[in-house]
């Protein structure tokens, strides 16, 4: 019969301050919370404002440095979803903003006092094709009015503002199908009070994302970011930004995984061996580290274009793609070789496993990436 070991509680004592950091994470995971004392102290120490240039209050720092923080959250067994948003629509609204909107927001998102937390793409029938969007925003005097329905736009009830994509043309009165789209920044709680709804989706991770409806939902004209009709092109600033960055969280989620897989196959003792010493149980863990090692190469060069101003589509897109799967083998090497520990929520593996699992889907799903750079870096036919 094989040896089970001492129970869970004893083997796990004596760890110190890991485990009492681990015991928050996961406490805050099973209460389906928000780690709101962490963001705090995330957003007093600076670090959420990362972006923000210096004239506005904060620090300047690029799209690297924002990349190590997130990375940094993912490595200690945190979970940068609950904050990441601020970091990729911040370029949104430092790039393509006016002097007024940047004025206006960025020095109070710095001090602390606003979160720019959400960002509202996706809607029920459009999906990925995001062109086809519903939700249209029309002119009137000196507002927009908003109506349609967006949804898994996530942590809107633990932010100030989100920005919001919408129609401002039909589809079928552009030229080309990407125009015709703009985006706003809408203040959260004065939409909701005058025509936002939202409803919270229950999903498999501890991640606050919720269906949004808005019903004539009026917000000023001055809340236009850059100018009317060019709002995707504007989005795709965010979103190469936040491919870059969910890079860097499957990547300190792979090197999570890793540390946590090798000190325990070094240390589990099975047929009088530690597990470790077995070829088959080394080969994936070796195999996802080489992974996840390559992943970081793209992650820092997709980094250094996205912060020269470069073009970085094709390895924003590659950074993600090679993460996300990096990470995935890394979580399915460390939960295996923990054997029947590993889905202990104590062990925090499997809470991990989780929320590493989603970046294959959201924020752009494997097809899709593997679509642009079939397109866009080999040249071939477009298939969509
Ligand atoms: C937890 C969570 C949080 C999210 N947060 C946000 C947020 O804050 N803001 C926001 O705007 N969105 C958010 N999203 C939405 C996310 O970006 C979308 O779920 C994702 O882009 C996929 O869109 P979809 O779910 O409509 O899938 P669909 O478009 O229906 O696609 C389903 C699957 O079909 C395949 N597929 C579709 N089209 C093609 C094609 N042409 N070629 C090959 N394969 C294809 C892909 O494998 C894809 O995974 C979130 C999603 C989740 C799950």
């Amino acid at each position: 019969m094989a040896d089970h070991g001492e129970p869970l509680r004893r083997t796990r004592l004596g760890r110190g301050p890991a485990l009492r950091l681990g015991g928050c994470r996961r406490r805050v995971d099973e209460a389906r919370g928000y780690p709101e004392a962490f963001v705090d102290a995330l957003t007093k120490a600076g670090w959420m404002a990362a972006l923000i240039p210096e004239e506005y209050g904060s620090s300047g720092l690029g799209l690297t440095e924002a990349s190590v923080i997130m990375d940094e959250i993912n490595r200690s067994g945190g979970n940068s979803g609950a904050c990441h948003g601020q970091m990729y629509s911040m370029n949104t609204l430092v790039r393509h903003g006016s002097e007024a909107q940047r004025r206006k927001y960025l020095p109070r998102i710095a001090a602390g006092e606003l979160r720019l937390q959400s960002m509202g793409v996706t809607e029920p029938t459009a999906g990925t094709d995001t062109t086809r969007i519903k939700t249209t925003a029309i002119g009137s005097g000196d507002r927009y009015v908003i109506n349609g329905q967006k949804v898994w736009i996530s942590r809107i009830q633990h932010s100030d503002l989100m920005i919001l994509l919408a129609r401002t043309t039909p589809f079928d009165q552009v030229s080309r199908k990407s125009e015709g789209m703009s985006i706003f920044i809408v203040d959260l709680h004065e939409a909701q009070r005058k025509g936002m709804s939202v409803r919270p989706i229950l999903n498999m991770v501890n991640h606050e994302t919720n269906e949004v409806f808005f019903d004539d939902l009026e917000i000023p004209a001055e809340n236009l970011i850059g100018e009317e009709g060019q709002g995707f092109k504007y989005i795709l600033t965010g979103l190469n930004a936040e491919r870059v960055l969910i890079a860097a969280e499957c990547i300190g989620d792979g090197y999570r995984f890793i540390d946590k897989v090798t000190a325990y196959t070094r240390e589990r003792t099975v047929f009088g061996r530690p597990i470790g010493q077995t070829q088959g149980v080394q080969f994936p863990i070796a195999e996802s580290f080489i992974e996840v090692e390559a992943a970081n190469l793209m992650r820092y060069e997709a980094c250094r274009l996205y912060d020269a101003g470069e073009p970085c589509g094709g390895q924003a897109n590659m950074a993600k793609n090679l993460a996300a799967k990096a990470s995935w083998e890394a979580a399915n090497a460390c939960i295996q070789f923990h054997g029947g520990f590993g889905f202990a929520a104590e062990y925090d593996v499997e809470r991990k496993f989780r929320e590493t699992r989603l970046y294959q889907v959201a924020p752009i799903s494997t097809n899709l990436i593997l679509s642009y750079v079939a397109e866009h870096m080999l040249g071939l036919p477009r298939s969509f």
